[in-house]
């Protein structure tokens, strides 16, 4: 495996002060600087994991009057190599060097005007058993290895209490807030199934990628325009107006090809630079594919969270704990009204684009979490995207999928566990299926190991045809 080649220009460079921080063994940065900070007249940096999202969620925080900004992608992994020691997952070391690249051009562009507390750099997070709570403590304390960049905030917004907003903004447009950030994730969902659907089929090649690249900033300015007035309506009259156009673009002399279904770590499955591009190759080798979406997780959270809440009514009943009792029904409450909102306006967004263009509809997490059970492969009482995974897996099977990748970086521990249990099953099923660990090398057999997966798929498609 040879890696990629960066030309490292940075002008950024630790100090022995930072070094001094880490000896010390300081913790007081990783509460005081990392948490929920208010954004009025701060610079809100997120990073690109999901193109098309990524711009929607910032193009709403503007909405609110939030300067929010999506930062450029992989033009830093260098430093993220760098100030990382090769243990931590793949997207930890691309989004530390994204944070890093940015803060370096600002630093570059502003001079001395350049002042750290101007921004919040958002990194969420999400609580055990895998390593993504601890992304923004790790890149915290690489932050304040710089004595001029300890002072830029991490705004982490925890799984916990579903992404709450609650101390970002006024708080009565907190809830406002939350509704259109979570309509944009499903808009960016939509657009990004309708570049997969349309791209393959698409009248002249590259027509796709530019007629999505438009509808991006038309739905940017949509948002960005009437999301803080929870104009819904004409935010979704633009979507329908680019799906018909999309759907004109569709060659109807080419004929129906495999179906292939992407399912993994969200972020490798998302970002096109992390996973090589890995769903133009498989089109590029006959494929039109579906990847799962971004809401499937923001949903996961919720109804995750009305499960424990469920499960820690029925201990607190059996125990006669009264006032944890009443504790367990608040959020039961307050998870239960958040997943029922967000698969109310799921369906409602699918429903009035699929009557004008068949795209995939997302699954309900209840509806994977019974997949699960009916298979006894998995439980949810782990946790973690392999449930997603296994029961996204399980149910491309019941749909009549050609073939399944499973892609995410490497050493992922959610995403190991979903092919340990699922490639015995494929194979028992005559499903093709292919694991697609990505980290910052080339793999020389990548495209020949994909080319090979196509060929099954074809193949798989003669002998079944294409039901889902
Ligand atoms: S899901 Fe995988 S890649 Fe993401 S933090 Fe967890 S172990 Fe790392």
């Amino acid at each position: 495996m040879g890696t990629l080649k960066v030309n490292c220009s940075h002008q950024i460079q630790s100090s022995p002060q930072a070094v001094e921080v880490k000896e010390t063994g300081s913790f007081e940065s990783l509460t005081k600087n990392v948490g929920r900070f208010d954004l009025k007249d701060k610079i809100l940096l997120i990073p690109e994991m999901n193109r098309i999202g990524g711009h929607l969620l910032a193009a709403t925080f503007r909405g609110f009057g939030i300067h929010a900004k999506v930062m450029e992608t992989f033009r830093g992994l260098d430093l993220g190599l760098k100030y990382t020691s090769g243990k931590e997952c793949y997207p930890c070391q691309i989004t530390m060097g994204d944070i890093l690249h940015f803060l370096d051009g600002e630093k570059q562009r502003l001079g001395d005007a350049f002042n750290a507390e101007d921004y919040v750099y958002f990194m969420p997070e999400s609580d055990g058993p895998c390593r993504f709570g601890m992304y923004n403590k790790f890149q915290r304390i690489v932050l304040d290895s710089f004595p001029e960049l300890s002072r830029v905030k991490i705004g982490a917004l925890t799984a916990e209490d579903a992404y709450s907003l609650v101390g970002l903004i006024d708080k009565n447009r907190v809830s406002d807030l939350r509704k259109t950030a979570y309509l944009s994730v499903v808009v960016g969902d939509i657009l990004d199934r309708l570049l997969w659907r349309i791209r393959p089929y698409e009248k002249e090649a590259g027509m796709t990628d530019r007629f999505i690249e438009t509808s991006m900033a038309i739905m940017e300015d949509a948002f960005e325009g009437q999301g803080s007035r929870r104009d819904f309506k004409r935010i979704l009259h633009e979507l329908e107006k680019i799906v018909e156009k999309g759907r004109d673009i569709i060659d109807p002399d080419i004929p129906p090809k495999p179906l292939i279904g992407v399912v993994g770590e969200i972020y490798l499955r998302s970002h096109i630079h992390a996973n090589q591009d890995l769903i133009r190759v498989l089109e590029k080798y006959g494929a039109e594919v579906v990847n799962a979406s971004i809401a499937e997780w923001m949903n996961y959270i919720s109804y995750d969270g009305l499960r424990t809440a469920r499960a820690q009514l029925r201990f607190n009943l059996k125990n006669m704990r009264l006032r944890e009792l009443k504790k367990s029904l608040q959020k039961i409450l307050s998870f239960g009204g958040d997943l029922y909102y967000k698969e109310y306006w799921q369906k409602k967004v699918y429903s009035r684009v699929t009557t004008l263009l068949r795209l995939k509809h997302d699954h309900r997490v209840a509806e994977l979490e019974r997949v699960l059970e009916r298979h006894d492969l998995f439980t949810f009482d782990v946790s973690t995207e392999t449930c997603l995974s296994i029961a996204g897996i399980l149910k491309c099977i019941q749909e009549g999928y050609n073939g399944v990748v499973n892609v995410y970086p490497f050493t992922c521990m959610p995403s190991t566990a979903t092919s340990a249990i699922v490639r015995p099953l494929m194979n028992r099923l005559g499903v093709p299926y292919l694991d697609t660990p990505y980290d910052s090398s080339i793999q020389p057999g990548r495209e020949a190991a994909l080319r090979t997966f196509m060929y099954q798929a074809h193949q798989h498609w003669k002998r079944h045809g294409r039901r889902a």
